[in-house]
């Protein structure tokens, strides 16, 4: 992600932030501009120090949940990624409350990235056919519920925002890395399959080369991997165990760690990071000279990503604490996440 400023003293600004640490000016975040506007106060419509034009909060604010802007002439009470909310959690309960809030900070920033990526994101309550929503529930004896896609719904069991929960879960799937992003970023991956590829017969044909024939049962298929596991050598095709499962799966992980990539390389640049190991084999050097966003080649986004992870997973276990990216990316992911990225730009 950027990183953002204070409209009125300059200082940094964290995406969630509402208030300036340094100079104490409310901010909010302005997704048609992706920036960070500040205000001198909150009262009716606050008016932004940088263009002084009038905005109000999206109504998740008042739950410290938002902090996205809506232009004072709009009379719409969510933001872009709030009015994708079908069902919330009841909020009297201050469990439920806390997870909510920590799907909507991974929500917020999911939602950002798609904007950097100019994809269309209409909320399924008012589109129907083409929308997406989102559904925050949890299971209250029913076991069928399962974090999901289907038609536009994207389900996300509460027991996911528990860290504890999580990581057992992560333990008994043996999966190196489970995340909220993580999950949205997966979740949305199959909501884009059938935007983007589904009834186009030309880049469903150059999917199936690289990802396989999508057509075979998906129920089959699933019971299969979760009695056999992935094959052996899965590294050499797959990002994940999971991505073995059937395309689709392979479809929607290596579309979240295309989303994952992306995002780390933007912050990399944005932050002007750079390496430059001791090391007599210049492999490893590198940096992000570029906003990766605006960058054709996904092999030069991903070649200049490769030493900062380095840094990154190198950083984590100086604190003894897991890999930020526990992954190998082999060649023919590379190729699957390209033609993401192709695919993507080309739909513009
Ligand atoms: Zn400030
Ligand atoms: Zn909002
Ligand atoms: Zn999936």
């Amino acid at each position: 992600m950027k990183i953002f400023e204070c409209g009125n003293c300059s200082n940094p600004l964290f995406f969630e932030n509402t208030r300036c640490e340094k100079c104490g000016h409310f901010c909010g975040f302005s997704v048609t501009d992706l920036k960070m506007l500040s205000f001198v106060s909150t009262e009716v419509s606050m008016i932004s120090d940088r263009e002084r034009r009038p905005y109000n909060y999206c109504k998740n604010q008042q739950f410290g949940v938002c902090n996205w802007l809506i232009p004072a002439e709009d009379d719409r009470e969510f933001c872009e990624a709030c009015a994708l909310n079908r069902t919330i959690p009841d909020l009297s309960d201050d469990e439920n409350f806390k997870k909510w809030q920590k799907l909507e900070v991974a929500k917020h920033r999911l939602v950002y990235q798609l904007a950097r990526l100019n994809l269309a994101l209409p909320s399924k309550i008012t589109d129907e056919a083409n929308g997406l929503c989102f559904d925050f529930i949890s299971r209250q004896g029913d076991v069928d519920i399962m974090t999901g896609h289907a038609n536009g719904v994207v389900t996300i069991l509460l027991s996911e925002a528990d860290s504890v929960h999580r990581e057992l879960m992560r333990t008994q799937m043996s999966e190196p890395y489970r995340t909220l992003i993580g999950h949205f970023r997966h979740e949305v991956g199959h909501y884009y399959w059938d935007q983007l590829l589904a009834s186009d017969t030309r880049k469903l044909d150059a999917f199936k080369k690289l990802f396989g024939d999508e057509s075979l049962d998906y129920g089959e298929a699933l019971n299969s991997y979760y009695q056999n596991g992935a094959p052996i050598n899965w590294q050499q095709q797959y990002i994940s165990e999971y991505a073995t499962a059937h395309p689709w799966e392979d479809w929607a992980e290596s579309w979240a760690h295309y989303l994952h990539i992306m995002d780390m390389a933007e912050t990399a640049h944005f932050f002007g990071v750079s390496v430059k190991p001791k090391l007599s084999s210049k492999s490893l050097r590198g940096a992000i000279d570029e906003d990766p966003y605006t960058v054709s080649r996904f092999e030069k986004i991903f070649d200049r990503w490769m030493p900062v992870s380095f840094v990154i997973n190198s950083l984590n276990r100086s604190m003894g604490i897991p890999d930020a990216y526990p992954f190998v990316v082999s060649p023919p992911v590379i190729e699957k996440m390209r033609f993401i990225h192709e695919l993507i730009r080309n739909g513009k």
